[in-house]
């Protein structure tokens, strides 16, 4: 039997995976992948984190530990520091593998590998290397495997733009080739759907125990949804054209790329944040998006994921929100604000 190497389902999982496990099973490892978010997952998580850990962070150490039941051989933790140019993962990421071991002292080795833009350029760089070479002495076979990598990932990409979830994708299941992407196809000016923005981290807004199964529920309600991850680079940079200063963060510049994209080619009825309890970056983020389509009168919603969030309590906000919008779109009632004041009825007492 060959390797097991474990994979977290949780945090980057639902950007990565594709990558890794790529790279991994063509160096003959066998990948092994903890189960989906649970209750079990979560309170293991939250009994192990320290309290003022977001809730992502929390879940994370619940998948470790359910990797560590399935008894696999290592457990892969990259730390992610900076996947492009002068932009940057939060400190969360770059400090997770040793907040690991810190905190699940138990646990299998761990394989840790640094991403970081600013050193790592190149054909095949040296950390990936580093890591290949734990499996075989062949630099080819490495570099086949990470070509092969890349070439997957590039194409999940492509996937999610045209619409489809990461785990569809990862189990080439309901994977529809389109034409267009997602955008365009949503976009066609005949079509009447209510149309938002669900935008926040890959974690939020694709791991439905998480986020309570808001794009189902959003799907039952006959919303046409657009995830910030659905955008081309071009589109999320035409967005951050509204910024006065670069954001630092990856993250914060695919939530604010998307947002002011959104805004700004007047493409959805609103927009449904999903923001991480105790989140340095998405309390700025957040803010900003706020404010920018207060000023423009667009509804925005956050709704703010921490493991205490009732599901009751997040249908009921949803579900009136989605009222809201159709109340402004059916009445032409477009000066009925979600903000709290009157936008364009003067003699509105609010
Ligand atoms: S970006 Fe926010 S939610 Fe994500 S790991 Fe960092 S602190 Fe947690």
């Amino acid at each position: 039997m060959g390797v097991r190497v474990g994979i977290p389902r949780a945090l980057l999982y639902y950007d990565y995976f594709l990558l890794w496990s790529t790279f991994l099973e063509n160096m003959g490892v066998e990948v092994v992948v903890s189960q989906k978010t649970n209750k079990k997952i979560v309170n293991n998580g939250i009994k192990s984190a320290v309290d003022d850990t977001c809730l992502p962070v929390k879940v994370f150490l619940g998948h470790v530990l359910d990797l560590n039941a399935k008894k696999v051989d290592y457990i892969f933790l990259p730390r992610y520091i900076s996947v492009e140019p002068r932009r940057f993962m939060c400190p969360k990421l770059m400090g997770l593998p040793d907040m690991v071991k810190q905190l699940l002292p138990g646990i299998p080795p761990t394989l840790v590998v640094d991403i970081d833009a600013r050193k790592n350029g190149g054909d095949l760089p040296v950390e990936i290397f580093r890591l290949g070479r734990l499996f075989t002495f062949n630099p080819w076979k490495i570099r086949l495997a990470y070509k092969t990598a890349i070439a997957k990932q590039k194409e999940f990409k492509k996937r999610i733009i045209q619409g489809l979830t990461p785990e569809q994708i990862f189990l080439e299941k309901n994977v529809i080739q389109r034409k267009n992407t997602i955008l365009e196809d949503i976009n066609r000016p005949e079509s009447n759907d209510l149309k938002i923005g669900l935008l926040g981290h890959g974690y939020n807004l694709f791991d439905n125990y998480i986020n309570m199964n808001i794009q189902g529920k959003l799907k039952e309600m006959d919303v046409q949804v657009l995830t910030s991850k659905m955008f081309k680079e071009a589109e999320m940079n035409s967005g951050l054209k509204r910024l006065q200063k670069d954001i630092f963060w990856t993250f914060g510049r695919e939530t604010i790329g998307s947002a002011f994209y959104l805004l700004q080619n007047k493409i959805v009825h609103g927009v449904i944040l999903l923001v991480s309890f105790a989140c340095g970056p998405d309390s700025i983020i957040m803010d900003i998006v706020e404010r920018a389509y207060k000023r423009e009168g667009v509804p925005c919603l956050t709704l703010i994921l921490d493991e205490h969030s009732g599901e009751g309590g997040v249908i009921t906000r949803l579900e009136a929100f989605i009222e809201m919008l159709k109340w402004r779109e059916q009445g032409d009632e477009s000066y009925l604000s979600s903000h709290g004041e009157s936008l364009d009825c003067p003699e509105s007492p609010i």
